[in-house]
């Protein structure tokens, strides 16, 4: 099945093919779908499934398609646990915003680096961030971002991000969140105390399991 039949525009899946995306993986061909509906999501996602691309493809058809303000506000978080893994989100998010129409701006904010450019680099605005929880609310806290006008959360690889430590500064970002909002929740275990988070964040979530 092609990207399109998805409900993914040509441009966006042009631009997968070109990538040498011949065919969407199985999580793909669920998540896009359901991204795209508005839905919440629960996936079961182990990495090398395309879990990324799963959640950016779509995600950026739908900012794209927002009226853009400006200065541009948030209106996509991707929570990550590391800063690998921040960069990896980002690189992909910023390789296929080339492809859409408006421009989406992606910025990164993630810790063990120095917080300035990061702040420079909000300056302008953004429309999607990608970051690691603490290193997002000390960049709340010194005014360089504000999360109220988000409308789609993403947490990716939730198990890692509860077991690095992250839920306190979870709790502290939820509560920084409009409360209606989609959530998109990637996990490659399930664990109590992911099944938790899920129950607490999600809302009628369509339950993907490659
Ligand atoms: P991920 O699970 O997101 O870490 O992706 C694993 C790898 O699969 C990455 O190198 C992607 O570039 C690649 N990939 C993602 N989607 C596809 C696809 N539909 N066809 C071929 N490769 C893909």
């Amino acid at each position: 099945m092609p990207f399109s039949a998805l409900g993914l525009h040509t441009a966006l899946a042009q631009a997968a093919q070109t990538r040498g995306y011949t065919a969407p993986t199985p999580i793909q061909a669920e998540m896009l779908p359901a991204v795209l509906a508005g839905r919440d999501v629960l996936a079961q996602a182990p990495t090398g499934s395309g879990k990324t691309a799963a959640f950016a493809l779509p995600l950026l058809q739908r900012v794209a398609a927002q009226p853009s303000e400006r200065p541009r506000r948030v209106q996509a978080l991707v929570l990550v646990p590391t800063r690998e893994l921040a960069a990896q989100c980002g690189g992909v998010l910023r390789d296929f915003s080339a492809a859409c129409s408006p421009r989406v701006e992606v910025a990164l904010a993630f810790g063990g680096v120095s917080i300035n450019p990061q702040m420079m680099a909000l300056r302008g605005g953004a429309d999607i961030v990608v970051a690691t929880p603490g290193r997002l609310l000390d960049l709340v806290r010194q005014n360089a971002l504000r999360l109220d006008n988000v409308q789609t959360l993403v947490l990716d690889e939730a198990d890692r991000l509860l077991d690095l430590g992250f839920a306190d500064e979870l709790a502290q970002v939820l509560a920084l969140l409009p409360a209606k909002r989609q959530n998109l929740l990637l996990s490659a275990t399930f664990p109590g105390k992911v099944q938790a988070l899920a129950k607490a964040l999600l809302d009628g979530p369509v339950h993907i399991r490659v």
